[in-house]
C-alpha cells in the first residue's frame, strides 16, 4: 500500500490486487486488533488502524484495486509491459511490476470431507464476502478462533438460523466475543454444537445438511450453507511458476540497488524477498518500497534526471487534484 503512495508521488499510478477481499495483508487478515510497537513515529498503532490511515493517505492517488481476485499469470511483451491476469481471468496492462506477496496468497484450511470440492460454491463458502448470500438462510459455521465466533455473532442478525460447531468447548477467540455468543445461545439465536465435528455433507444439487459427530453419536443438521473456518495457510502458489529466482519460498531480489528481481521490470518487496540481512517487517517494507518507485521511474523516464523533493518542501500533489500545501517558511532577514 505504501508503494502507491511512493509512486504516487513521482506521478505514477497503481493498481492493487489481492487474493484477499480487503487491502491490508497480513496485518488486516492474521492480527487487525492488535497494537504494533515498532513503526517510526508511532509509539502504539492498532494493525488495522495502520492499514486504515496507509488507505486514507494513498485515497489521493487513487490506486485501483481489483481483490478477492489471486494474480496467476504475468506475461512479458518485447516492449517491456507485462499482462497479468487473475484467476477469474481479469487482465491489467503495466509498465512494471511490485510483487508484495508476503507468505503468498492466503488459502482457506479446508477440512477432509468426501465431496467437499463439489459443495464448493454450491452451499460451502470458506469467506464470508457478501453477507447478504446468507439472509434469511440456514448456515452451520464450524471454528473456534475469532472469525468463526465473530461471523456467528454478525449473521446471528441476518440468516434464518446459525450453528456454531466447534470440535471443543472452549474457544480461542477474544473473551467478549465468545461471552457474546454465550449470551446469543441463550437468546436462542445461535445454536451451540460442541465438542463435535462435521464428518458429512449431503444434497442432490445443492448442499442440504450436514452429518455432524457428537460424542461418538451421529446427527443430521439440515442447512443452506456451511462456512468452515479453520484459519488460511499462505501459499506461494502461482508465484512460483512465473520464472523468478526463488530461494526458500521468497523471490531473491537485487538489494544493492532496486529490489528488482531476475526479471527486468519486476521487483519484488516486503516479506516475499530474500537478500543478505533481511528483515520480514513492516518498515523494512515502506523502505524497499520507496527505493523501488524511484527505479521504475528511472527506468520510465529515460534521461529524466529525478530531484528527490522532501514532501515538507514541496506538498503533495493527489491525482484527485488535491494539493497538500507545504508550508512556506517565513522568510525574515536577521539584522
Ligand atoms: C501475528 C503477527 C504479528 C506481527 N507483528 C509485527 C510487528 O509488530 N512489526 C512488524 O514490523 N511486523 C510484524 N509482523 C510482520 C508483518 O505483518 C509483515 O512484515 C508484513 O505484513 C509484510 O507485508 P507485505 O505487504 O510484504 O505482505 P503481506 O502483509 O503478507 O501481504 C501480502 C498480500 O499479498 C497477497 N497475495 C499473495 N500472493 C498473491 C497473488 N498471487 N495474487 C494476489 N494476491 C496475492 C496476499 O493475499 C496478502 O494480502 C507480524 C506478523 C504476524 C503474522
Amino acid at each position: 500500500m505504501f508503494t502507491v503512495f511512493e509512486a504516487g508521488l513521482l506521478k505514477l499510478k497503481c493498481h492493487i490486487i489481492d487474493a484477499l477481499p480487503q487491502p491490508g495483508g497480513q496485518l488486516s487478515e492474521l492480527y487487525p486488533k492488535k497494537p504494533i510497537f515498532d513503526i517510526p513515529g508511532y509509539p502504539s498503532v492498532g494493525a488495522q488502524e495502520l492499514v486504515d490511515n496507509l488507505m486514507e493517505q494513498i485515497k489521493q492517488f487513487q490506486p485501483g484495486f481489483t481483490l478477492n481476485e489471486r494474480a496467476e499469470t504475468i506475461e512479458k511483451f518485447d516492449d517491456g509491459t507485462f499482462i497479468v491476469t487473475t484467476d477469474k481471468g481479469t487482465q491489467h496492462h503495466a509498465k512494471a511490476i511490485a510483487i508484495a506477496g508476503g507468505l503468498g496468497s492466503f488459502e482457506p484450511r479446508k477440512p477432509t470431507l468426501e465431496d467437499l470440492a463439489f459443495y464448493e460454491d454450491k452451499g460451502v463458502e470458506y469467506f464470508v464476502r457478501n453477507p447478504e448470500l446468507f439472509r434469511d438462510k440456514k448456515i452451520v459455521i464450524a471454528g473456534g478462533g475469532d472469525s468463526a465466533l465473530d461471523w456467528s455473532i454478525f449473521l446471528a442478525d441476518v440468516a434464518q438460523e446459525v450453528t456454531l460447531v466447534h470440535r471443543r468447548n472452549e474457544f480461542r477467540g477474544a473473551l467478549d466475543s465468545v461471552e457474546k455468543v454465550q449470551e446469543l445461545k441463550k437468546l436462542g439465536k445461535i445454536n451451540l454444537i460442541t465438542p463435535a465435528e462435521v464428518i458429512g455433507l449431503k444434497g442432490t444439487e445443492h448442499l442440504e445438511a450436514l452429518v455432524v459427530e457428537i460424542n461418538g453419536a451421529t446427527m443430521t443438521v439440515e442447512t443452506d450453507y456451511f462456512i468452515p473456518l479453520f484459519g488460511l495457510t499462505p501459499k506461494l502458489g502461482p508465484i512460483a511458476n512465473w520464472g523468478l529466482d526463488i530461494e526458500k519460498n521468497a523471490i531473491k531480489v537485487n538489494n544493492a540497488l532496486d529490489y528488482q528481481t531476475n526479471i527486468e521490470g519486476i521487483y519484488a518487496i516486503g516479506d516475499i524477498n530474500t537478500y543478505p540481512g533481511k528483515l520480514k517487517l513492516i518498515l523494512c517494507g515502506f523502505h524497499e518500497a520507496t527505493l523501488m518507485c524511484q527505479s521504475v521511474y528511472n527506468k520510465l523516464n529515460p534521461g529524466k534526471k529525478y530531484v528527490l523533493k522532501y514532501t515538507t518542501v514541496a506538498g503533495v500533489d493527489g491525482f484527485d487534484g488535491t494539493r497538500k500545501e507545504a508550508e512556506r517558511a517565513v522568510v525574515k532577514a536577521i539584522e
